[in-house]
């Protein structure tokens, strides 16, 4: 068995061992030949008619030839000639000196060379032709065929000793075979293993654990494999893998990850490669198809991976940034291509939704300001070069701001002010969301007591929180001691969450919220209508203020379909008890069709700019509606 299971391996490390053994040989044929020819020149000046010298001198030459044509002549032939000479050698010694030590050490040095450096079959019938020649010399002699006067006398020869001779050494063959045989296969084993552990180790290097894709530095080794490629780079990961691992566990995130493997393995076709290259990302690459039809097979890629989450009942809706390039070898190494799929991807990220970008230098200009950007958010919160600006919220019924909405600002070193569109994505994705959302806290906290006096007692103050602040650990706790300390009611303050964090992870949402509202906070839902508009989820969440986004209050008087939407919206606060802000009103149209459809308050240009808090109201009493 265990012969059987070594085979491929032995004869892979007898060759090996052959290759070695080469090297050897060729320094010792040449000193075996002038040896034998120094022995052939001693015995003839002192013994001249030894048949010994002619025998050496044979020796010699075969070695002689052996040198020479040592480039030509396999390893093995040479070894095989030098075993035959050996006992050739030692049957001469039997022939003229009898049965001495001399020739039974020339039998054993010329098996050991056989069996420990030839194959197996060619071991055993090489002992087997030697077992036999050693009774050839007492056999002959007896039937009188051979007849060496003078150097050896056939009467001598004990016939049972001779049997005794040849069993033993038949037996002695037989051990040899065994045991170097035994620490071939050993040897082959342990070769093998390790063989073994080097796979397991090239395959670790090439190959992720745990969805069994190849991995970066394999994906970067098959692009650059043929030279001068050309096709798409695409590379994509999922939005909010974190907050999967922190709030559903590792074993959900794995479970994602592994779905998103299969099907990427599914969609693959046979001559593209795909990859993890990173924690949550992914590569693929394609030649020979338009960007059309990339864009395309992206979007069904994704489809599939939706529907084996709802199979597998994963808690959340999965989305992906996508950043694509097309790469030309010829100017672009495979890595470059990937920092710009890359590039791109991370700029597909700021967008807020799943997004599929192309990059381009413009691209690449915005990601590069990013990073500038991101670099100094941190020096910058710590540097409180934010401040806060207020926008008014007014009710028409009473004609009267109502409250106002904290929007922060910021003064930055060296591009100047910079927006919060641009600068709240870059939080959002950084690990400085905690310590900004408290900033702002403290900083609109300090403002209450000045904004009650400019904008009367009985205001509201929203603070918008982003996401992964509003579902941190210590996010109530933090609140309600602030508020505590600075001496601020809760119920004048009304946190602003948007409708995606509510999507993303209701349950946790539902119990927040309900914590919050038990310690006196307000809850606006903001930027409805942007996402999914669930209206189901309305039904689970106690808010007590829906933001109209200002998108659908922009698209009002053009598109009928809004109307009939924001009246339905308008509909549901009389059920769910919440009031209804509509956002981003900046013309007199806009305000008169919001008032026909029962919007009592309002917030946008048309009324106030975000101001801060030093100047003065800007609150322009309602127009007239005929
Ligand atoms: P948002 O919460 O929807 O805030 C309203 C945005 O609409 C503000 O933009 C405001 O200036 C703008 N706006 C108000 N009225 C009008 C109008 O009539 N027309 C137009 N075109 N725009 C109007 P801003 O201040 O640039 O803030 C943008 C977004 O950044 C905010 O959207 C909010 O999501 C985020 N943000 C701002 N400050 C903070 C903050 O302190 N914390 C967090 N987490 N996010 C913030
Ligand atoms: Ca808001
Ligand atoms: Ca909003």
């Amino acid at each position: 068995m265990l012969f059987e299971r070594t085979k491929k391996t032995r004869s892979a490390y007898d060759a090996r061992v052959l290759k070695r053994i080469e090297k050897v040989l060729d320094v010792l044929i040449p000193i075996a030949g002038i040896t034998a020819m120094g022995i052939a020149g001693f015995v003839f000046f002192n013994v001249p008619d030894n048949p010994f010298v002619y025998f050496d001198l044979f020796f010699a030459t075969c070695m002689a030839v052996l040198f020479l044509l040592r480039k030509i002549l396999p390893t093995k032939i040479k070894i095989a000639v030098i075993a035959a000479l050996t006992l050739l050698l030692g049957e001469a010694i039997i022939l003229f000196r009898g049965f001495t030590g001399n020739s039974i050490l020339m039998f054993v040095l010329s098996s050991l060379l056989v069996v420990g450096f030839l194959s197996l079959y060619s071991g055993i019938l090489f002992s087997f032709v030697s077992v036999l020649l050693l009774p050839i010399v007492p056999i002959a002699t007896r039937l009188g065929f051979i007849d060496f006067k003078g150097y050896y006398d056939p009467e001598l020869i004990d016939p049972i000793e001779w049997l005794v001779q040849v069993m033993l050494f038949a037996l002695f063959e037989v051990v040899l075979i065994v045991i170097i045989n035994v620490i071939k296969v050993n040897l082959a084993l342990s070769v093998q293993e390790t063989e073994k552990h080097m796979e397991r180790i090239v395959d670790m290097a090439y190959h992720d654990q745990l969805t069994g894709l190849p991995n970066r530095a394999k994906f970067i080794a098959s692009m650059t494999e043929a030279a001068k490629k050309r096709g798409w780079l695409v590379l994509f990961d999922v939005r909010g893998f974190s907050l999967v691992n922190s709030i559903h566990g590792n074993t959900m995130g794995d479970k994602l990850l592994k779905v998103i493997a299969d099907c990427i393995q599914a969609n693959r076709r046979g001559n593209e490669y795909v990859a993890r290259t990173g924690s949550n990302e992914f590569g693929w690459y394609s030649e020979d198809i338009s960007e059309t039809e990339l864009i395309a097979r992206a979007n069904l890629f994704a489809g599939h991976v939706y529907e084996k989450l709802l199979e597998i009942e994963f808690p959340r809706i999965i989305l992906f940034n996508t950043g694509f390039v097309y790469m030309n070898q010829e100017t672009d190494s495979a890595e470059t291509s990937i920092q710009k799929a890359y590039i791109a991807m991370e700029l597909a990220k700021s967008k807020g939704v799943s997004y599929m970008m192309r990059y381009d230098a413009l691209a690449e200009e915005a990601f590069r300001k990013n990073e500038t950007i991101i670099n100094l958010l941190e020096p910058a919160i710590q540097n409180k070069e934010f401040f806060m600006c207020y926008q008014e919220k007014i009710s028409h019924k009473i004609n009267k701001t109502i409250g106002v909405e904290a929007l922060a600002r910021w003064n930055c070193n060296p591009y100047g002010s910079v927006s919060p569109v641009v600068f709240i994505p870059l939080i959002e994705k950084s690990s400085l969301n905690n310590a900004f959302g408290n900033m702002v806290i403290d900083l609109v906290f300090n403002d209450i007591p000045q904004l009650l006096k400019k904008y009367g007692e009985d205001i509201s103050v929203s603070i918008n929180i982003s996401p992964a602040h509003f579902l941190s650990f210590s996010f109530i706790e933090n609140l309600v001691n602030t508020a505590e300390n600075k001496g601020i009611s809760p119920s004048t303050i009304i946190l602003e969450v948007t409708e995606e964090t509510m999507i993303d992870n209701t349950e946790e949402m539902i119990l927040v919220i309900s914590k919050l509202r038990k310690a006196g906070f307000k809850i606006a839902l903001d930027d409805f209508g942007t996402g999914y508009s669930s209206l189901s989820y309305l039904a689970l969440l106690d808010v007590d203020e829906l933001k109209i986004d200002r998108s659908f209050v922009f698209r009002l008087g053009e598109d009928p379909k809004i109307e009939a939407l924001i009246r339905s919206i308008i509909s549901l606060k009389e059920a769910y008890q919440f009031s209804i802000v509509a956002e981003g009103v900046e013309t007199q149209e806009q305000c008169a069709i919001l008032n026909r459809l029962g919007c009592d308050i309002y917030q946008g240009f048309l009324f106030s700019k975000p101001i801060p808090i030093g100047e003065p109201v800007q609150h322009r009493d309602f127009p007239t509606h005929r």
